[in-house]
């Protein structure tokens, strides 16, 4: 790493090492909550993406991971994740620095993180293959094996978590994986490829490439040494990534958009409903996709619920994220606090009323991309604002006056990927859950996640899963191998009728 006017410069990781864009350029870092500069990247094109991909193809090939034994990959892997976990609040603090989440939530969701590479190395190490009742004297044993160099898109909401969910499975299965990280905040990913690199997975294995969607993303996207394609982001860049995945005939997963409802049950506890409804809303600022930005709440007790939300979301502190009493911190960059501005006035226009929030708040730096928590009532379902992902600190509360219209609104959306049910009666919520267009539901709760859940959406809230059994599939092909017991038919040397059953 060298520097610039005292400011850090990171190069990619490629092939194990640092390395500079072949044709120099950088951009810059900044942090969200003031404006500081906090780092150069080096800002990849094509050619940075071909060299990792040639490298990432060329370790996948020589087998030094794929064919390397699963009972050391698995014990790899495990000293990866001590190794992450002994840097935990280092990392903390670097990416609550870069994406402007609150020190405490960052601290809570990287926790998990080790995790993760724990789970899908015991996945791998305890998978078993199959084998198949095919017909006659044949034995069929099907074994999972590797894509190959697999492109991973990330976004900038929670970096290490993402990437994370895609990278334990990738690796755990054996692929050989580059990832872009989004432009807004690289730097974590590329520690942790220096802290893979220190715990032994080799050279090759786990590359990363600094850089813009449309350039370095894109790049990534066609070339065709690549077998599978997993983003997680909006729900267009989806649309562009899946067709091109379709046009190289690789796989892909897309993990996208998402306007989670919030399911108040009229049998509810109201004061736990608008606890979970502002925290299923507020969290990372209401950057996530699974956010829970539509409050559904039976129209007898919208005030009552309106009245408990309004009054937390009042007292949420909102400030320095590095500060471990702030709640709630500023959005990751101008274009996303100008487009939380745009949706809120959206709202106003439509005739919705801003029962708090609705603005930028005093007393924060004046060049952090701060907005107050705000909740909009007197919400339609077909308002832009009940419809649209925002991904800013912004929930509708809208009423229904039975079951069946909550089931509608709910699922009157493009979106399917998460929602949240709040009610006393356990058997009640799973029968709703059974129809909800959607991924993930949880009841009485919301954002909970663990590296055993297949996670995605329905609709168009994309496609495949991550995590879980099936996640660790997706990175993973069969192959079948068909063994004959007995002597082999010579075809030709018959004039034997076949039956036909
Ligand atoms: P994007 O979908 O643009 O970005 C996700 C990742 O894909 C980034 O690494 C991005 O690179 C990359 N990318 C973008 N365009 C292309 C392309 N043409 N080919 C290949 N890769 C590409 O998300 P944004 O950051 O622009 O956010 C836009 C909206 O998407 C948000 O407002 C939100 O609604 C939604 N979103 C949803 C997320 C989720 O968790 N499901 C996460 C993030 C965003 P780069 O960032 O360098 O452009």
């Amino acid at each position: 790493m060298t520097t610039l006017n005292g400011v850090a410069v990171h190069g990619h990781h490629i092939d194990g090492r640092e390395r500079p864009s072949a044709d120099g350029r950088t951009f810059e870092v900044r942090n969200p909550a003031n404006g500081t500069l906090i780092a150069h990247v080096a800002e990849g094109g094509a050619a940075d993406v071909a060299l990792a991909i040639g490298a990432a193809d060329a370790a996948f090939a020589d087998g030094r991971w794929s064919r390397m034994t699963v009972r050391d990959r698995h014990r790899i892997l495990n000293r990866f994740a001590d190794a992450i976990e002994a840097v935990l609040p280092d990392l903390a603090t670097l990416e609550s620095t870069c994406v402007g989440r609150p020190l405490r939530e960052m601290r809570a969701q990287l926790g998990r993180i080790p995790e993760f590479y724990r789970y899908f190395a015991a996945v791998a190490r305890t998978a078993e293959d199959a084998v198949t009742p095919f017909e006659g004297s044949y034995l069929n044993y099907v074994r999972r094996v590797p894509l190959g160099v697999v492109g991973q898109l990330t976004p900038w909401n929670h970096p290490l978590l993402i990437l994370t969910k895609k990278l334990a499975p990738a690796l755990a299965a054996g692929n050989a994986v580059v990832v872009k990280p989004s432009e807004l905040t690289p730097l974590t990913t590329l520690v942790l490829a220096q802290i893979a690199h220190d715990a032994g997975i080799p050279d090759g294995i786990f590359n990363v490439v600094t850089g813009f969607g449309a350039e370095a993303g894109a790049a990534l996207c066609t070339d065709r040494r690549v077998r599978k394609l997993d983003l997680t982001g909006g729900t267009e860049t989806g649309r562009v990534v899946a067709k091109l995945a379709g046009e190289n005939l690789v796989r892909v997963t897309c993990e996208l958009g998402g306007k989670a409802p919030v399911i108040v049950l009229p049998d509810a506890d109201l004061d736990r409903a608008a606890a979970g409804a502002t925290f299923a809303a507020f969290i990372a600022s209401g950057q996530t996709c699974v956010a829970g930005t539509r409050v559904l709440v039976h129209e007898s007790q919208a005030d009552a619920l309106v009245e408990r939300m309004v009054r937390r979301a009042r007292t949420i502190g909102i400030g320095d994220p590095l500060d471990l009493a702030t709640q709630l911190g500023p959005l990751v960059s101008r274009p996303q606090l100008e487009r939380t501005e745009r949706y809120v006035e959206i709202g106003r226009v439509e005739g919705a009323t801003v029962a708090c929030g609705g603005r930028r708040p005093d007393g924060v730096h004046a060049s952090g991309y701060f907005y107050e928590p705000t909740i909009f009532t007197n919400v339609r379902a077909e308002m832009r604002i009940a419809q649209d992902e925002i991904f800013g600190p912004v929930t509708c509360v809208l009423t229904y006056r039975d079951l069946d219209e909550a089931v509608q609104i709910a699922n009157g959306i493009q979106f399917g990927l998460a929602a949240s049910i709040w009610t006393g009666d356990a058997a009640r919520a799973m029968k709703l859950a059974q129809r909800l267009e959607c991924g993930i539901i949880w009841i009485n709760d919301h954002h909970r996640i663990d590296p055993s859940l297949p996670w995605g959406g329905m609709k168009d809230s994309g496609m495949g899963r991550e995590t879980g059994l099936e996640g660790y599939r997706e990175y993973t092909q069969t192959k079948s191998v068909i063994v004959n017991l007995d002597d082999p038919v010579d075809w030709y040397a018959t004039n034997e009728v076949v039956r036909l059953s």
